[in-house]
């Protein structure tokens, strides 16, 4: 366990564009706003989705396609620096017609319908992604 403490800074809420990329939209407001560590939320709605289930034997991702309009019920995630870049990383549950739900890490071609973002800004020493090999993840470093 490793722990570091932030303070909160500014908060964003951004309307997402119509048929962009969910990761990349938010990317790019948290680019636009210079944003490299904060908190993320939202709600909405995507045209189509592909989420991932991490095989933790594996060390990979599985991807798997949402091919039909869902809610966005509820996005989940953080914004900090990966090999120096705006990274993002969101949990998604999403909606079939039914009501009936999915979820899991979002991957890149989930297509937004309408989005609802909020980021919120964390002021401190960015946090930074590097290679765990405990786990195969980029995860946070000096934690
Ligand atoms: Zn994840």
């Amino acid at each position: 366990m490793g722990a570091r403490e932030f303070t909160r800074g500014r908060r964003v809420v951004a309307r997402l564009a119509h048929g962009g990329d969910l990761l990349e939209e938010i990317a790019a407001v948290a680019e636009e706003h210079g944003m490299r560590t904060a908190e993320l939320r939202a709600i909405g709605a995507l045209q189509a989705a592909r989420l991932a289930f991490y095989d933790q034997s594996a060390h990979e991702y599985g991807e798997f396609a949402v091919d039909a309009p869902v809610e966005l019920i509820g996005l989940l995630g953080n914004v900090s620096l990966k090999d120096g870049a705006i990274f993002v990383h969101a949990h998604a549950t999403l909606a079939g017609h039914d009501g009936a739900c999915v979820a899991g890490h979002v991957a890149p071609g989930c297509v937004v319908f309408a989005g609802e973002l909020v980021l919120q800004e964390l002021v401190g020493e960015p946090l930074e992604r590097e290679f765990d090999e405990v786990t195969g993840l980029a995860l946070w470093r000096d934690l």
